[in-house]
Order: structure tokens, then C-alpha cells, then sequence
């Protein structure tokens, strides 16, 4: 059903003007409350309290939930709760996101209500609203929702609390506990939704691996750097890419001992690489079918140092371009495919020169296609290792290599390599 039709219904039933109850609608929708959870709020706002529905719904399993079901009743434990602020009406509202368990499976959920939701908590939420995310149902606590504590405490197979480590943490994750090592951290200034804002970002890591993180109210344990324990965090993509959002709800202490930062990467098929939606950091080994068109020598803009064609950019017109080099390449595997970009160093070895060589040989050449040309002939139909960022996005799958090997498939090469690292 169309915005515009929950409009009508409730302009009808409530017998107020469509425009306006619309715009509240809008309003709310934008700030991601749920259809269902704001046409209630606003019954509730134009006094109409019969919400529309009839009776309790009937008790499920939560490994029976599926996103069709429209309202359901469900006893569980909780096993993460964990504050957010979002923003609608022109006023901030927190809200609660977690999962919550029976012992057939687990469930995220979001309360709109404050229910005072602690992991460990016993409940029984009648009349949960539904949504489908991603494919997977999710429940909504609501005022409609009647939310009740049990006196006994509940068997689950499942962990209390939000620990992880970086390695597991997915887009969409949320009340997650880390202890991590602060690798790199800047203050930035921002314009946020109050204006004029700092935050930090950088990128945290533990022995599983590395990830980017955003620190929206700064705290001072971050920007000291060192090991920290960082309680209620939540996950958002960012630029193509898992983040972990630490906000002014997360708890941030000072560990008085060390997190050990793996070197490790997860070796993946490229396929199950793209199939993550994006990755901080991981290694793929495949076959470089192509470099594409945009590569070797290019210009870049003074001001926005995107890339210029013919002189042109796009945002800011006829420039004199900076000279620069970069490699986009196709990497296959036979599971999927990935444009490698390298940076203008990787893209110096793999050319065998130096931006000035580059110049130099397109001056003589008169164009400068050649220097793509030669890298095309030094890496195409070679296999490599690479290890870097992967972002994924409509245009498609792009990993910004920090390391280009050409994979080493002999055996007793690798053997020796290894040797040399242990003893080193
Ligand atoms: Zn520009």
C-alpha cells in the first residue's frame, strides 16, 4: 500500500484533512518508524484509540515468525537491548534495538516505547508488530504493544549480551559489545543534523581483524587511543562497507591491558566477498581478465580530484587537470568477478615506473593510451592476490587493494616463504 493510501484510510476514518495527516505520515516514515507503527501514532494523535485491530493475536515460536505474519505474541528473553536516537517531528526520540530469543531462535526487534528492556529480561510481548527487513522478519514493540515481565527466568541456546568480535559484526548489527585496539583516529568537523559537530573516525582492530568506526559524540578513551571496551554499539554501512557507529548511548572504558591486533585476513571466493555486501578487509586470489577504460595516466580535478576527461569535470568544468596514475581492473575466479583498483603506487610497480616515466613515455608517444597499454601487457592473464577494502554498491563490486601479489601457486615456494616468516 502506497503512502498516499494510508493517507486516505486515515483521513477517512479519522475524518481529518488528508494533506495533513499525509504530511505526518511523511514525516514519520522518513525518521524509519514503520508504516504500521506510525498510522497507530497518528489514530492515537486524532483520537481515534481502536488501532484498527481485533483481539490478541495467537503465541508463536520465533523460528515460526515469518514476515507476513501482521501482529504476533511472543515470550522470550532479551538478549541485547541497546539505546538509539533517531530523529521526527523536529524531536529526538530514543528507541531500543536488540534481539530477543526463545529456544527455537532469535529475532531482531525495536522498541518504540521505553519498556525499560535489559539482556537477560524475560517477556512476553503481546500484539508485536511485524516488518520484513532484508528478507527477514523483525518485530516492532509499540504502544499497541502490552509488554510483560516474567518472574522466572528463561532457558535459551543462545548467549546473553552483544559481545563479538570485529571479524563477525555485519551491517545491521546492533547493542554489540567490542573490545578493540584504537589503530588510527582523526577529529573531524561535520555539519550534523544540529549544525556544526565534531566526531571521531578511524578504524578499530582485534585479533579477528579491522574495521572503520564513527564516533559521534567523542569520547576521549577513542581519541586517547590504546584498548577500549565499547558496550551498545551499533553497525551501519557506510560507503559500501560495515562501520561500527559508537554514539552518545554507547559506554566506552579505558582497558588497562593490551588487544592484539591479528595480521590474519579472511582469504574468501570472490563471490562470497560480494555476496557480504561489502568488507574492510579481505583477500581474494583470482585472474586479471582486463584493465579497463579510465586507467594508466589520467588527470584528476584540482578541487574535487575526481577523475577529469578531457579536461572536463563534471562538477567544476574546464580544469587543469593534475596528472596521476591508477589501474581498474577486472579479477575473476570463476565464483564472481571484482574491479581491483590500485592507487597510485601499486599502480608505479605494476607500470615499472614513475609518474615522470609515465609522462616522459606518452610524450613521446603522443598519447598517452600507452601507458595503460603496457600495464595491460605486464598483468593481464596473471593471477593475483589481493587484499583490501571491498565496497559494493549498485554499479557494482569495487576492492581498493592495499596489497597486489602475483599469487605464488608453487607449493615449495610457499613452504620456504613460510619458513622465512616463522624464523624471521
Ligand atoms: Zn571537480
Amino acid at each position: 500500500m502506497e503512502l498516499d493510501d494510508h493517507a486516505e484510510d486515515l483521513a477517512s476514518d479519522l475524518g481529518v484533512d488528508k494533506e495533513e495527516v499525509k504530511s505526518d505520515l511523511q514525516n514519520l516514515v522518513e525518521y524509519s518508524v514503520p508504516v504500521d507503527e506510525a498510522t497507530q501514532s497518528l489514530r492515537r494523535k486524532y483520537g481515534d484509540d481502536s488501532g484498527g485491530g481485533g483481539g490478541t493475536p495467537s503465541a508463536k515460536d520465533i523460528a515460526e515468525i515469518t514476515p507476513d505474519d501482521g501482529n504476533v505474541t511472543v515470550t522470550g528473553v532479551v538478549l541485547t537491548a541497546g539505546e538509539r536516537s533517531i530523529r521526527y517531528q523536529g524531536s529526538d526520540h530514543v528507541i531500543v534495538e536488540g534481539r530477543l530469543a526463545d529456544e527455537t531462535g532469535v529475532i531482531d526487534y525495536t522498541a518504540w516505547e521505553d519498556f525499560g528492556l535489559e539482556p537477560g529480561d524475560a517477556i512476553t510481548a503481546g500484539n508485536a508488530g511485524v516488518r520484513e527487513w532484508d528478507g527477514e522478519p523483525e518485530l516492532n514493540l509499540g504502544e499497541s504493544t502490552s509488554l510483560s515481565f516474567q518472574d522466572d527466568s528463561l532457558e535459551v541456546p543462545y548467549e546473553i549480551g552483544g559481545e563479538a568480535e570485529l571479524a563477525d559484526l555485519r551491517t545491521g548489527d546492533r547493542a554489540v559489545t567490542i573490545e578493540v585496539t584504537v589503530l588510527e583516529c582523526e577529529r573531524k568537523t561535520i555539519d550534523g543534523r544540529d549544525g556544526e559537530t565534531d566526531i571521531l573516525s578511524g578504524v578499530f582492530g582485534d585479533e579477528s581483524g579491522r574495521l572503520p568506526f564513527t564516533n559521534w559524540d567523542p569520547a576521549p578513551e577513542i581519541e586517547d587511543g590504546g584498548a577500549v571496551r565499547i558496550e551498545n554499539a551499533y553497525v551501519q554501512e557506510f560507503r559500501g562497507v560495515p562501520e561500527v557507529n559508537v554514539s552518545e548511548f554507547s559506554t566506552v572504558t579505558e582497558l588497562d591491558r593490551e588487544i592484539e591486533v591479528g595480521s590474519d585476513t579472511s582469504t574468501m571466493d570472490v563471490g562470497d566477498a560480494v555476496g557480504t555486501g561489502g568488507i574492510y578487509d579481505v583477500e581474494v586470489v583470482g585472474n586479471l581478465l582486463a584493465v579497463r577504460d579510465g586507467s594508466g595516466l589520467i588527470q584528476r580535478c584540482p578541487e574535487c580530484y575526481r577523475v577529469v576527461q578531457k579536461g572536463q569535470c563534471r562538477t567544476h568544468g574546464d580544469v587543469d587537470g593534475i596528472d596521476d596514475l591508477r589501474v581498474k581492473a577486472i579479477l575473476d575466479d570463476g565464483t564472481g568477478t571484482v574491479t581491483v583498483v590500485l592507487d597510485d603506487e601499486l599502480t608505479e610497480r605494476v607500470y615499472g615506473g614513475t609518474l615522470d616515466d609515465a609522462l616522459e613515455q606518452a610524450r613521446e608517444a603522443m598519447d598517452q593510451e600507452v601507458v595503460a597499454d603496457r600495464i595491460r601487457e605486464r598483468i593481464v592473464g596473471r593471477e593475483y592476490r589481493i587484499r583490501g577494502h571491498l565496497s559494493v554498491d549498485e554499479y557494482g563490486a569495487n576492492l581498493d587493494a592495499e596489497t597486489f601479489e602475483e599469487s605464488d601457486d608453487d607449493p615449495a615456494a610457499r613452504a620456504s616463504a613460510f619458513l622465512e616468516e616463522v624464523d624471521a
